[in-house]
């Protein structure tokens, strides 16, 4: 579907700009009715929010209740878990808002999500099947961490290095990325051809800015559970080896941490297995990490 109305064309831009790119990507498919979206919005910008859904003529349910999500440790200002207790700060809550192009199909999302029927909802948010089986399927062993799949995905993906680029969905960490959900691995066909779509769909209106997704979902990245994640701009990917020398470090870690002072040490990345990743540093010393918290992803 192109978008052909110049008034939409910025009411979008504005989106872009003032809400983000990942929203604007999630409000893109609604319009677009590739699925229903579901974002968070904080009380501040609900307003503003809602107006730029009615100025593109969409259906939308915003949760009564408030949520609040609980950052993870090491992934700047990400979060996959919700915080459960009571009496949070009401300013510090998101307000959930489910947006489609389409009533019905609206209705019957917000119904599923309400029923906890997260089979339903995956379909309703346009989740490829596998990718929903795999989520329900090992959906406890991430909620004992900090309810990531990152590693659960590396586990299932054949090979150690050069994965579909399409399917990075780690760059989601530094706000980049066309997936808006854990593929079941990162080879995954039908993921890959979602990831497409939404590019496609971001390139009519906004070629600038999904160009610039684009760009960041090939990167490497290094992936750990609680110690920080890691996209190597502009480095050389060789098979299972990673030359860090002229790339630009980005970090989900603060300037002055030890994990981070670590990595900027580092001279080249070297995959041997899922569980043992080879750092070489500029010293000529090497560091062996066996864990399974870390992934180290490559993507062509
Ligand atoms: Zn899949």
């Amino acid at each position: 579907m192109k978008v052909n109305s110049k008034d939409e064309i910025r009411v979008l831009k504005s989106i872009a700009g003032s809400l983000g790119l990942l929203k604007c990507r999630e409000i893109l498919s609604a319009w677009a009715g590739e699925k229903v979206s579901r974002i968070a919005s904080n009380s501040a910008q609900l307003k503003m929010t809602r107006q730029f859904l009615d100025e593109l003529g969409l259906h939308y349910y915003i949760s009564p209740n408030l949520i609040f999500a609980k950052r993870d440790i090491g992934k700047g200002g990400w979060s996959n878990k919700f915080d459960e207790r009571k009496n949070l700060a009401p300013e510090k809550g998101d307000h959930l808002i489910y947006i489609s192009n389409s009533l019905k199909k609206l209705n019957s999302a917000v119904k599923a999500d309400l029923n906890d029927d997260e089979g339903e909802f995956g379909i309703d948010l346009g989740i490829p099947e596998c990718c929903i089986s795999f989520y329900l399927n090992n959906q406890d062993k991430a909620f004992k961490k900090q309810n990531d799949f990152v590693p659960l995905v590396a586990q299932n993906t054949n090979g150690l290095h050069s994965f579909n680029f399409w399917n990075n969905y780690i760059s989601q960490y530094f706000d980049y990325s066309f997936l808006s959900f854990f593929p079941c691995s990162f080879n995954c066909k039908e993921a890959s051809k979602k990831a497409q779509r939404s590019y496609n769909l971001m390139h009519s209106v906004l070629s600038d800015e999904a160009n610039q997704i684009l760009h960041f979902q090939k990167q490497p990245i290094l992936y750990s559970e609680y110690r920080g994640v890691f996209l190597f701009d502009g480095a050389e990917q060789l098979e299972n080896r990673i030359d860090l020398e002229k790339c630009v470090i980005h970090s989900t870690l603060k300037k002055n941490s030890k994990t981070l002072d670590f990595i900027r040490s580092v001279k080249t990345i070297t995959v041997h297995s899922k569980e043992k990743i080879q750092f070489t540093l500029s010293n000529g010393k090497d560091k062996i990490i066996k864990n399974p918290d870390w992934v180290m992803g490559t993507f062509i």
